[in-house]
């Protein structure tokens, strides 16, 4: 079969031809995919950026693709919530099941994940076992494809269970890409009073967003974009969601915060940050990390995601048979795209 793989030490990935898996062992499913999204971090993952370089090195070559969805054709022995034609989604946060986290009933915090899609084979392919318990299913009323949001889209949810969501909040989230958007329907979905989308240049992000129903954007490519972020925030967001990775962003959020207010940071970047930390202090402000999606997000997000299908299928811009991945990559990272998916 065709399969998509990070083969070397070095910069790139390649389109191979690998043997099919064989029948899935005991505790395993066999899943046929339907799609499978482009994240970024499998573009980190291409250019080879040094965190990815130094945990994969060792375990290469390896097929990538983590944001995945497919339907049950096998199943290994012991396995039996699922049943054959299931449709399903995998959470790729595998747990070695050895440390000492591992061993403390902590999984999530585990010390030496086996990520599906970086460490073990992933989903850029047309079949793949998996680990049943990290499977979920996908209910009939879900269009299949949709099924390959819901890992970006439980990082929104993560993001806004993290920084302590309530109903009613202001939320203003920085950069429109997959995860911004995600926690930016999310948000308007559980019941935010007003959501601010912030993105420099993301003229396509913004436009799927207008089509979604936000109008509150603001372009900071644009003059006197401070000075209109810093109107619609009045007296302050109840929640910021830097979703850009970009380190200048956190002052920014900061500031248009209220007393109290929390930053959670979901984007990773090379770059560092500065804070004023006179203004964090005197505004007891939060700064929250956002990763490791605990398991309980996932049922929660197919509950969203079966409640109101249509607020979320505009996330998928683009989608390409697998063998044109290169093409899809070039697409996921130029930004005109938002959610491009691969078909294999
Ligand atoms: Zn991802
Ligand atoms: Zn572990």
């Amino acid at each position: 079969m065709l399969a998509l793989r990070k083969i070397d030490d070095a910069e790139g990935v390649g389109l191979c031809d690998v043997a099919a898996p064989p029948p899935p062992a005991t505790g395993e499913v066999q899943l046929r995919i339907a799609a499978t999204g482009i994240c970024g971090t499998d573009l980190g993952i291409a250019s080879w950026a040094a965190g990815y370089a130094a945990t994969m090195r060792t375990r290469l070559p390896v097929t990538l693709g983590h944001e995945t969805v497919g339907r049950i054709v096998a199943l290994g022995a012991e396995v039996e919530r699922l049943a054959l034609g299931d449709a399903v989604v995998v959470n790729p946060a595998i747990a070695c099941g050895a440390c000492v986290a591992c061993a403390e009933g902590d999984p999530v915090g585990c010390l030496d994940r086996q990520a599906f899609g970086m460490v073990r084979d992933g989903a850029f392919a047309s079949h793949v076992n998996v680990d049943a318990r990290y499977v979920y299913r996908l209910p009939g009323s879900v269009p299949l494809e949709l099924g390959a949001l819901v890992e970006p889209l439980s990082i929104g949810a993560h993001a806004l269970a993290v920084a302590g969501f309530a109903r009613g909040d202001r939320v203003v989230v920085f950069g429109p890409g997959p995860i911004g958007q995600g926690a930016a329907v999310l948000a308007r979905a559980m019941g935010a009073a007003e959501v601010v989308i912030v993105g420099y240049r993301d003229t396509a992000r913004f436009d799927t967003l207008r089509g979604l129903g936000f109008d509150r954007l603001v372009d900071q490519a644009e003059a006197g974009a401070a000075d209109r972020l810093r109107q619609l925030a009045g007296r302050g967001f109840d929640i910021a969601i830097e979703a850009a990775g970009v380190g200048a962003v956190v002052d920014q959020a900061l500031g248009v915060l209220r007393p109290q207010g929390v930053l959670a940071l979901a984007g990773m970047g090379e770059a560092t940050a500065s804070l004023d930390l006179t203004l964090v202090v005197r505004n007891r402000l939060q700064l929250r990390g956002v990763s490791r999606i605990p398991p309980t997000i996932w049922p929660q997000v197919i509950e969203r995601l079966a409640r109101d299908p249509a607020a979320y299928a505009p996330l998928i811009t683009h989608r390409l048979p697998l063998a044109q991945a290169h093409d899809g990559f070039a697409l996921a990272r130029s930004g005109v795209a938002s959610k491009v998916l691969l078909i294999p």
